[in-house]
């Protein structure tokens, strides 16, 4: 299975900063897809279109996400982005219910489903994010609450709509706190989330589900990560703005977190 790391700018990159960001990692992780990573940048709407104008230009194979979608595909929708005008940038990858927009933006349920299923029928891949709060980690609820993040979207669509999508674990207490979940923590969340996928669509399903760990992942920790079984990449948030950092992250990642 072809691993991935995607790198979660949030609402950081100028046009200035995402040239020079993107410059300096085209030439740092060349050889990363022919390793078997793939190998994701996922700007700010704004610097979308400057980001594939580089990567382009710098003849890099790595791929551009967006961080969110509108579910229609055109229409009276101020201030949304649909499927069409991500595609239109070189988008391939897209975040649907990432934690700061369930937090912020009280996304949920039937909308994050409505996403979903505009980005498959659009022919993005959703990267689908999951993940408890610590005071439900520590009332022993991690798994119920993955349970009812993955009834209300993964496991609402059709089983002919599923192949592909990338589910990422993302516990919400070490997301830019700098608080990882430990191998064993992340490992365990992975195995529940893979199960559960095998019960609702099938063994081969779940074997071939890519399901990511997500949660103040740096060079220093990921090797760690990426070594459990069923850890299948990363998505990085702030350590994806640094070249060195994030390079180093897929370094890590094309040899398996060894
Ligand atoms: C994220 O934004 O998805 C994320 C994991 O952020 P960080 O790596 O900064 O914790």
């Amino acid at each position: 299975m072809r691993a991935i790391v995607a790198g979660n700018w949030k609402m950081n990159g100028t046009l200035a900063e995402t040239r020079s960001l993107l410059a300096a990692l085209a030439p740092e992780i060349e050889t990363a897809e022919a390793n078997g990573v793939d190998v994701v940048v996922i700007p700010p709407f704004t610097a979308l279109e400057t980001a594939s104008a580089t990567l382009r230009s710098a003849g890099s194979r790595i791929h551009l996400g967006a961080q969110d979608l509108h579910w229609e595909p055109k229409g009276a929708f101020t201030g949304e982005i649909s499927v069409g005008m991500l595609r239109e940038l070189g988008c391939s990858f897209v975040l649907v219910g990432h934690s700061e927009r369930r937090a912020h933006f009280g996304e949920g349920g039937a909308v994050l489903l409505a996403k979903l299923e505009a980005a498959i029928r659009g022919g993005l891949t959703p990267i689908l994010c999951v993940g408890e709060k610590l005071e439900e980690r520590e009332a022993g609820r991690t798994e119920g609450v993955l349970d009812d993040q993955l009834d209300e979207t993964l496991f609402a669509l059709a089983p002919r709509d599923i192949a592909g999508v990338v589910v990422a674990y993302e516990p919400v207490w070490a997301i830019g706190t700098g608080r990882t979940a430990t191998p064993q923590q992340a490992e365990e969340a992975h195995r529940h989330i893979r199960h559960r996928i095998a019960g609702r669509f099938g063994e081969e399903e779940g074997a071939r589900s890519r399901i990511l760990y997500g949660g103040s992942v740096t060079s220093a920790n990921a090797a760690e990560l990426l070594r459990r079984p069923g850890v299948d990449g990363a998505l990085v948030g702030g350590a994806s703005l640094k070249a060195a950092e994030f390079a180093g992250i897929v370094r890590l990642a094309t040899q398996g977190g060894t």
